[in-house]
């Protein structure tokens, strides 16, 4: 059975790159007949910010890719929260302790900066405890057995790390990239245990990995250079044969293609990088969501899932089911996928334009309730109607359509130098006098009959004078089907505006 796993730390808001890597651990788990867990990795408590895991589970079920097993839904084999399994991980570390594969280090911070300043001054270019260094260092491989065990009994701070080989190729397969290869000798001799008794993330992931029985690791690239390590250590804890398979996501990058996509350029350019509204707690620095902005969840699910995979067709839009038919880890991309935010919005378009006007009018009753304003549902249909092809967002339902609701109280300067003129005056004014006498039912069709009825009287042609027209009665220059429009803000209204205009 495949199992695969999104493993955020709660840090801070998820970052659309995350919401991306749980999206498509969700589709591979359904369109396999797997399942999708969470995991909280919160094993470095220094970073550990209240209210992430909460905005974590809310972003997932806004999105609804809610996992199968998670803290709050658990499955058999919890806790899934890294802080509550603590006590699980130390015997690992003693494990590759007893084989060979790990040992105790007890040098102190200030030691260690030595170390850094030492080998700096010696031109390494990245300075590294490995194979080399630690033969230098304070740790069970260099200080004699005995002294090993006083420091340890004495209650002295120490650390495990793992012993890196010091000349061995290591290989792993991964689905996006193929092979990749690194040689031992650039790997250091990470920490797996910390001095307070949590693991690192790198002992931490592994266990849990094999523990939940993941088949496949879905994640970021910039996981990549961990690879190597992880897989020497599924090796040493005697768990090649279950190894998961990986499979390195492409990096989101700006919108100009130069770099990794980042907070700041969401700041820069007004476009949000996270799935909703986030306060930091300690901080209180802003950043603003998809949701709030007024994206559907259906259309945001369909631009990330395009952000590094493709149907390898032109299709475009897909459903939730659909895009679960449609995947597959090869063909997601190996190079990274440029963020432009206008496809979001045109997303956004496409799914707004596909719902019903009552649908749509609920969203416009629901703004409207906001300003105090009550109308009906028919109406607000109606509105929804002839504005859903002008609209990105729900919000421009309203911010657009106002006209149709509220007259205007004041006109479009520009407009009114160059089409005002007093043909557009005398057609209304006969027009209004047509409105008040008029009994039928007044619909787009009616309204444009008396419309062009009042222009023939008059011997002028309508074409002259539409713009000024809409003008007169809506305030702006330019907008949905005018008759539409007429017959949504109905004959008495009309009649108040056409007097208005030439008060
Ligand atoms: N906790 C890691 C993160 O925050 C998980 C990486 C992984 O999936 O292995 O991205």
């Amino acid at each position: 059975e495949v199992r695969v796993r999104f493993a955020p730390s709660p840090t801070g808001a998820l970052h659309i790159g995350g919401v991306r890597t749980a999206l498509y651990n969700y589709l591979f788990a359904r369109k396999t007949g797997g399942k999708f867990l969470l995991r909280i990795e919160d094993t470095d408590q220094n970073r550990f910010v209240p209210g992430a895991e909460e905005y974590i589970k809310e972003s997932l079920d806004w999105l609804g890719i809610s996992p199968d097993e998670s803290p709050w839904n658990p499955g058999d084999c919890g806790p899934y929260r890294q802080s509550e399994r603590k006590p699980m991980y130390m015997q690992y570390a003693m494990d590759l302790i007893e084989k060979g594969h790990a040992y105790y280090a007890f040098d102190t911070a200030e030691e260690l900066e030595a170390m850094r300043v030492r080998l700096t001054a010696a031109r390494v270019v990245s300075p590294q405890y490995n194979s080399i260094t630690r033969t230098q260092m304070k740790n069970s491989l260099t200080l004699p057995e005995d002294e090993v065990k006083a420091r340890l009994s004495s209650g002295e701070p120490y650390v495990i790390r793992i012993k890196i080989p010091r000349k061995e190729e290591v290989r792993l397969n991964d689905l996006i990239r193929g092979w990749v290869m690194v040689h031992s000798s650039t790997l250091d001799d990470k920490v797996l245990m910390k001095s307070d008794g949590m693991p690192t993330y790198h002992l931490a992931n592994i266990v849990d990995d094999h523990l939940m029985r993941i088949t496949h690791v879905i994640r970021g690239e910039e996981w990549l250079p961990s690879a190597p390590l992880h897989v020497l250590l599924y090796r040493y804890l005697g768990w090649e044969d279950t190894m998961p398979q990986f499979a390195h996501l492409p990096l989101l990058l700006k919108p100009d293609g130069n770099g990794k996509l980042s907070k700041r350029d969401a700041e820069k350019h007004g476009f949000p990088v996270f799935p909703m509204d986030w306060t930091d707690p300690n901080t209180g620095e802003k950043a603003i969501g998809f949701k709030e902005q007024g994206y559907l969840h259906d259309a945001f699910l369909n631009f990330l899932a395009f952000l590094g995979w493709n149907p390898g067709d032109h299709r475009e839009i897909f459903s939730m089911e659909e895009l679960i038919e449609a995947f597959s880890i090869e063909r997601i991309g190996k190079s990274g996928t440029k963020f432009d935010i206008n496809k979001a919005k045109w997303y956004n378009e496409q799914y707004l334009r596909a719902k019903s006007d009552e649908e749509l009018g609920a969203y416009l009753i629901a703004d409207l309730e906001k300003e105090g304003i009550h109308i009906r549902p028919e109406k607000a249909g109606q509105i929804a109607h002839i504005m859903k092809e002008r609209a990105t967002f729900p919000a421009d339902l309203w911010k657009e359509g106002k006209f149709m609701l509220i007259s205007p109280t004041e006109f479009d300067g520009e407009v009114a130098s160059k089409k005002w003129n007093q043909d557009a005056i005398t057609v209304l004014e006969t027009y209004k006098e047509k409105l008040s006498v008029f009994e039928g039912d007044f619909n787009p069709e009616t309204a444009k009959s008396l419309l062009e009825e009042a222009a023939e009287i008059n011997g002028i042609k309508l074409g002259k004078v539409m713009q000024a027209v809409r003008l007169a009665i809506t305030g702006v220059g330019a907008g949905p089907d005018l008759m539409a429009v007429f017959s949504i803000i109905g004959k008495e209204e009309l009649i108040k505006r056409i007097s208005f205009a030439f008060e």
